[in-house]
């Protein structure tokens, strides 16, 4: 790769967002570079055991829906780098942006599709036991737990998709919700009610994760303390934009203030996936993000190389 190349499009990240924009970028006819701080990563995707809502695959595997999206990009021809950008410059009419260890890379435009990482649930002893008992991802870490106790915290749909997954392997699973309504999806508190090992607990909010060596105990605020040998915390999600303080415009919690074509308050960067604001973010809205995104990105291009 020339290292004085100036690309048609960076793309940032290489989760469904990510991998969508190359897919529509590529079909525009224009030289794409996707970077991604993990080799051959697919983004949140690969953490969810089952994905049954992106249509016509339906009960397929995170990981496997995410190989099958990486390999039709490869497919098409993009180029991939694995790195982490750390920071923006605007150079010109351009855009040159900054990666750990290596040359900065010349770039017409920038998709940013960097996602979100899980949030903290913020108690005593979280960080302590992180890694010895406390997980923040049920498909990754949960056969350690095969036949033992576990709590999942948290009422979205992470939370219960990774109670259902874990109640296939662990003796016990206690769900623990601070409200009395979840935020997730109806059908799969049912599916949950429905199974003997798992003890829903509602209104019941975290106050510390205990242990020795490794967690044995989740305390709650109202005095109750639940064995359990694991906490898997599924409190949400935190946009990774902490890079674009000053380079775009971001809402209170930190999302890249965006509509549905992805152009940002920075002309010839544009964001795209859970990155941006938006009412639903899922797979299938990522994908969509994506293409919209390449799409402006390619009108963008156009419009500059005549003006
Ligand atoms: P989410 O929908 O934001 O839910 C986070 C949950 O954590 C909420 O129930 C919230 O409680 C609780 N919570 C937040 N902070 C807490 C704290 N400090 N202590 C205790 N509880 C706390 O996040 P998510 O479940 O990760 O889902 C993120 C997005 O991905 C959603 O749009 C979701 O639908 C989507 N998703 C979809 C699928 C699927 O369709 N297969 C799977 C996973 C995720 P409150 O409800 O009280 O606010």
């Amino acid at each position: 790769m020339n290292e004085d190349q100036l690309w048609d499009v960076l793309i940032i990240g290489s989760g469904p967002a990510g991998l969508s924009a190359a897919l529509y970028a590529k079909r525009a006819n224009l030289d794409v570079l996707v970077i991604e701080k993990e080799y051959r990563g697919t983004g949140q995707i690969t953490e969810s055991d089952l994905v049954d809502n992106y249509l016509g695959l339906p009960n397929i595997n995170g990981y496997d829906l995410g190989e099958a999206f990486l390999g039709h990009v490869e497919q098409l021809g993009a180029e991939f780098r694995e790195g982490t950008v750390e920071g923006f410059e605007k150079e010109g009419k351009w855009w040159k942006v900054h990666v750990a260890n290596s040359q900065a890379i010349r770039t017409k435009t920038v998709i940013y599709c960097a996602g979100a990482s899980h949030r903290r649930l913020g108690v005593d002893g979280e960080a302590e036991f992180a890694g010895k008992g406390v997980s923040y991802c049920a498909v990754c870490d949960g056969a350690f737990y095969r036949g033992k106790d576990t709590a999942v915290i948290g009422g979205g749909d992470t939370a219960l998709g990774d109670a259902l997954y874990l109640s296939d392997l662990c003796e016990r699973v206690y769900l623990i919700h601070r409200r009395e309504e979840f935020r997730g999806s109806a059908s799969t508190v049912q599916q949950l009610q429905e199974k003997e090992n798992v003890e829903i607990l509602t209104s019941a909010v975290p106050k510390k994760i205990v242990g020795e060596q490794t967690v044995t105990a989740l305390e709650l605020k109202d005095g109750r303390s639940i064995p359990v040998n694991g906490a898997f915390v599924a409190v949400g999600m935190q946009p990774q934009t902490g890079l674009l303080q000053g380079i775009v415009k971001l809402d209170d919690a930190g999302y890249v203030v965006a509509d549905e074509t992805g152009v940002t308050s920075e002309p010839g960067f544009f964001a795209a996936g859970d990155v941006r604001t938006k009412a639903l973010r899922q797979v299938v809205t990522a994908v969509s993000d994506g293409a919209n995104a390449a799409v402006s990105a390619a009108e963008y291009i156009k419009q500059m190389q005549v003006s």
